[in-house]
Order: C-alpha cells, then structure tokens, then sequence
C-alpha cells in the first residue's frame, strides 16, 4: 500500500504517518517528489488495513498496490532512479555504454580494450572474471586474478567497470574490486545471491533470465531492493524464443514496459540478444530509440581469437560506429 500525502504537507506530516506506520509493524520506502511526498507500507503479504492511515494528519488518500513487486514499483516510486558510479549516471539523461569483452582473457586483452571502448566513447567498462559457461569444460574465467587485470585496466583508462559475481561467497571478493556487480541471465532467480548483493551498497546490474518474464525479473530486483540495497539497474538481453537464426531474441518490447512498471533504469545487451555481431548495431539502435537508458556491449580487439563469445563481439573500429549512430538516436529521442 502507499500513503499519499497532500501537496505541501509539512515534515512534521510526513513523519508523523512514518511513526504511525512503524508502530504497527511495518516497513516504510520514504519518496519525497517534488510535488508530493509518497510513503510505502512495507509488510508481508497480509493485508494491511487501510482506514490506520486514512485519517492521519496530511494524508490525501491510501492507494493498494496490486502488483506483486513494490519496490521496484513506479507506483512507489514515480520519479526516475539514477544509479550512479563514479560520477557515471544511469537513468539520467545521457546513455550510458558499457562495453568490453566477455572475458578477461590477459593484461593486453583487457588493456587495450578499455583505451579503446574509452577512446570511442563507452563510460563503463565490463568484463567476465568468473564466467557461467553452459559446459564445464570452457574456459570459467581467470577468477581473482581477472579482477586484478580489470582493476589495472581502470587505472589505465579510467573506466569503472562492471563484472559478474556467481554465488554469494564470492560477494565480498567481486565487491573489493568492482564498481558495479553483474548478475547473470543463469541466477536472476538465485534468491541467496540477490539478498546478498542487496546487503552491499555497491550498484547491480540485474540481468533477465532467458526463460523469464518481465515481472519475474522486477521481483527479482525486489529481492535485491528489499534487502537494502537501492542502486539496481535492470539489463534486457534476449530471451529464448524458437528462433534459431540468432542466439536469443531481443526483447525490445520489454523496453517501454519496464520503463512504464518501475523507476530502474534498462540497459540493453544485443550482444547476447543477438549472438551474432553482424546484427549487435541495429538492435543497439533499436533499444536507445526504444527508450532504453544505455547499452551493454561485447568488444574485443581480435574477436576471432576471444576465449568466450567471440562470433558476437565487435572489433573496436565497429564499436566505434555504433556508438556514433546511437548517441544521434538518443538526442532524437530527448537524450543525449
Ligand atoms: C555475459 O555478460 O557475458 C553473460 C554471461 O551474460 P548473460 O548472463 O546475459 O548470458
Ligand atoms: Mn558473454
């Protein structure tokens, strides 16, 4: 349930609702608007009687929540969040690119990758330390010593970076390291990652799982959200359709509704939407004139040779094209 307040309510309003609402047990998620001011009543599934808050002193009226996530909720939640690392802003006005290869392969590899995503214009850069690879025999990425090569490749290009963690154990190690934890496609729904990504403060970037629904991927920002941790940013990257000509299909559609149902910002990854680096620029297109909030891209200097994902990374030169045509689509669409 949210708590309107009225226009103008005074803070001695806001927080008398707030005492009002703790004392019987609840949670409350404080949204201060430049209008208005949202409260949300947090509890478990019961539920909650309305006519407590009603008549409180600055309430304007007390409106369900119907969806099962409310955190994640625009309804709780109206205004944009922006995610912000190290100065990058996502959700903000500008698009945010993230771009880098799969997997940190050596010092060279991921060096020269940054300088190059940097030079054409990527504010993030990303790479796989621990890989989840569907057979056990590929190569599962260098581990710690990935993230040291990541971390050298920051100072060398000044990039934040963003890389996968696979289990909670390895939460405290990645955290050390990065400046924005991946959630992969293959543990959206690994529930004791998600709590214990949202008990640190570092950013998330959740991405959907192949076989998932939009909503099923809100709850499981929820998850993270709910457990303390409010810098989650949201990742569409292709789902598994009967389509066999590309590796996934991108579910643009997911864009405008996600945009519509919460405030997190979507970023796009037509790398693995596409499985196909022929096909990456124009979904990447697609995505930014669809509103997404950045992109997230495979590069690799010599992708013939990469140890993972090669076929739909994009050598340097291209990555450079496609961020020229999609920061034109972004100022069309009210970007930049
Ligand atoms: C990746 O980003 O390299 C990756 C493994 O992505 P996903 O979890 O979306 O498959
Ligand atoms: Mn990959």
């Amino acid at each position: 349930m949210i708590i309107v307040m009225k226009k103008g309510a005074s803070a001695k309003q806001v927080s008398g609702v707030v005492a009002r609402v703790e004392s019987l047990g609840y949670r409350v998620h404080l949204s201060a608007g430049e209008e208005r001011t949202i409260i949300g009543v947090i509890g478990d599934d019961r539920p909650i009687d309305r006519t407590h808050f009603d008549l409180l002193d600055g309430v304007e009226k007390t409106v369900p929540i119907l969806k099962p996530f409310k955190m994640a909720s625009r309804d709780m939640h109206p205004q944009d969040t922006i995610v912000s690392l190290d100065g990058v802003k996502i959700g903000g006005p500008q698009i945010v690119i993230m771009a880098g290869p799969c997997s940190v392969e050596t010092r060279e590899q991921i060096v020269e990758t940054a300088l190059a995503v940097k030079e054409a214009g990527a504010q993030v850069l990303r790479g796989g330390a621990f890989k989840p690879r569907s057979s056990p025999y590929s190569f599962q990425g260098l581990g710690e010593e990935g993230l040291e090569l990541l971390a050298a490749a920051r100072e060398a290009s000044g990039l934040p970076f963003v890389t996968e963690v696979m289990s909670p154990e390895q939460v405290p190690l990645v955290t050390r390291y990065a400046d924005m934890l991946q959630i992969g496609a293959r543990n959206m729904q690994n529930y004791a990652l998600l709590q214990a990504v949202g008990k640190v403060s570092c950013p998330v970037l959740l991405k959907r799982g192949m076989m998932s629904t939009i909503e099923e991927l809100l709850m499981s920002a929820e998850y993270i959200l709910s457990s303390g941790n409010p810098r989650v940013a949201l990742c569409e990257r292709g789902i598994r359709t009967f389509e066999k000509y590309t590796r996934n299909t991108t579910d643009i559609n997911a864009i405008p509704v996600i945009k519509e149902m919460s405030h997190l910002p979507v970023i796009l990854d037509p790398s693995h939407g596409t499985g196909k680096w022929e096909y990456v620029t124009a979904v990447a297109r697609a995505g930014i004139a669809a509103g997404a909030d950045g992109l997230i891209i495979e590069v690799h200097p010599h992708p013939e040779e990469a140890w993972s994902d090669g076929a739909q990374s994009l050598k340097p030169e291209r990555f450079a094209q496609l961020v020229t045509q999609v920061r034109k689509i972004a100022e069309d669409v009210g970007r930049c």
